[in-house]
């Protein structure tokens, strides 16, 4: 066994298996932890309730997350710290500890360099304290916690129990290797199970195109239907940061395909969808929202524009989508801009992703604002009266607009991370038969450009062309 145990093939089979293994002592902690994988050993910020424990790398990102998850709550959190020690591979079961002293033993195995942060950790420990590990493995970090108990003497009553880490020094004289030695000695030590809520490991399990998204700010023009199921798709890819522009209330009838529901009817769409996407992902450095148009917003807080990454308008209105050109156009360092809307039944959708040279979203369009390529042809009028409004409403379902929203939140995340230059639309479309139930069928301009349309649907990515007389770029 003792040999067994030293062999590479041994200790990969019980790093697979650890969670099964290790599990927590009766009366110890769940840990939820936010902690970046693949740092180094140190001191992080843990927050104890009386049901779970906390920990993140720093005070701002505990309170952040708390601030989002329990949105209301006014208490303000007393954080403490913990240590965090990065161990070259996750401790076998016979090391698993069962006092301070064989915390201690394998530590010095597997981390020496990590008994100095103890050391200070000692210093200010006034009660038990928590040490969260992560083992290194082939597929990955494995992380647990335990946490050491205060040394006591047994049969007294726990009020007139003596601090036995004190004991027989004034306070603050405990030389810290006694410290070291009452802390860590026969005392008793509970394991904990770390279950990780960070964004590494919520948006994909490590996987490494996370983390470069994680760090990126979108602005969204338009919570709608479109926009809102767009922004929940970016959340969930890691986008780290959001803010929602839209200066609606929801309505009973937007209920049918927007990501808001009942609960939620005559509040603010940008301000419900902000809440929403805040509880759900409360580890979003960012979830911000502004109830207005764009131009009110732009004219008092240029700033909001200026400091992001990327912005995702929605709103398929040329009155807002025409000036947002012309404005992307004429103020120097504004971020690129994708357009994404639905064709008429969702039958069909686009993404344009303009940047600072290069066409235009206006080349693409008439005067009226309507793009000079078109998927589909229709005999018929493809926008129904709301009746007693006066209103007139593109008549479509949840399930087609989700082709389009995939479409516009792909485009983003291309976008963000720099894999499609500025001038690319990219295109979505039904299937053939789709098409026709709605009355419609492929524009012969579609044919043409596009020789070989699968009949089933698809996606493909088309060059937005400069128009040569654009009165918006001029072609240059
Ligand atoms: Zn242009």
């Amino acid at each position: 066994m003792i040999v067994a145990s030293y062999d590479d093939a041994f200790i990969n089979d019980f790093a697979d298996e650890f969670d099964s293994y290790w599990s927590k002592t009766e009366g110890g902690k769940n840990i939820v932890s936010l902690l970046s994988p693949g740092g180094a050993s140190r001191r992080v910020c843990l927050w104890r309730s009386t049901v779970d424990y906390y920990l993140a790398d720093d005070d701002a990102a505990l309170d952040n997350w708390f601030r989002n998850r329990f949105p209301g709550n006014k208490k303000n959190y007393r954080f403490t710290t913990a240590t965090h020690i990065v161990l070259e591979r996750p401790i076998l079961p016979s090391e698993y500890p069962k006092s301070g002293a064989t915390v201690l033993r394998f530590l010095r195995d597997l981390a020496p360099e990590s008994i100095e942060l103890l050391e200070e950790a000692a210093e200010t420990a006034d009660d038990k304290f928590t040490i969260s590990f992560e083992g290194r493995t082939d597929d990955g970090p494995v992380f647990f916690a335990v946490e050491v108990m205060p040394p006591v003497k047994q049969g007294m009553k726990a009020e007139r129990r003596p601090d036995m880490v004190q004991k027989g020094f004034r306070p603050g004289k405990v030389p810290t290797h006694i410290r070291m030695q009452r802390l860590f000695g026969g005392n008793k030590v509970e394991r904990l199970e770390t279950m990780r809520a960070d964004a590494s490991w919520i948006h994909g399990r490590d996987t490494p195109t996370v983390t470069p998204l994680f760090g990126k700010r979108v602005l969204m023009i338009g919570a709608g239907s479109l926009g809102s199921e767009v922004a929940l798709l970016l959340a969930k890819t890691g986008v780290g940061s959001i803010t929602l522009v839209d200066p609606e209330l929801l309505d009973y009838p937007n209920v049918g395909r927007h990501m808001l529901g009942v609960t939620q009817v005559r509040t603010s769409k940008a301000k419900s969808l902000t809440q929403k996407l805040a509880g759900d992902f409360p580890h979003m450095r960012s979830i911000k929202y502004f109830a207005e148009d764009w131009q009110s917003l732009y004219g008092k807080r240029f700033n909001v524009f200026k400091n992001t990454d990327l912005i995702v308008s929605t709103v398929g209105s040329w009155v807002a989508e025409g000036r947002l050109n012309q404005v992307a156009r004429s103020e120097a360092g504004f971020p690129p801009v994708i357009y994404g809307w639905a064709g008429p039944f969702s039958v069909a959708g686009h993404a344009v992703l303009i940047g600072a040279n290069g066409p235009c979203f206006a080349c693409g369009m008439d005067h009226f604002g309507k793009a000079l390529q078109t998927v589909c042809e229709w005999d018929t009028e493809t926008t129904r009266k709301q009746p007693h409004c006066g209103a007139s409403i593109q008549p479509y379902g949840p399930v087609s607009l989700s082709g389009v929203a995939a479409l516009v939140a792909k485009a983003a995340t291309k976008a963000l991370l720099g894999e499609v230059p500025p001038g690319t639309e990219t295109v979505y479309w039904a299937s053939k038969e789709e098409v026709a139930e709605q009355g419609g069928r492929f524009s012969s301009d579609f044919l043409n450009y596009f020789t070989d349309v699968p009949d089933f649907g698809g996606t493909s990515k088309f060059e937005w062309r400069q128009k040569e007389d654009c009165v918006f770029c001029g072609g240059s």
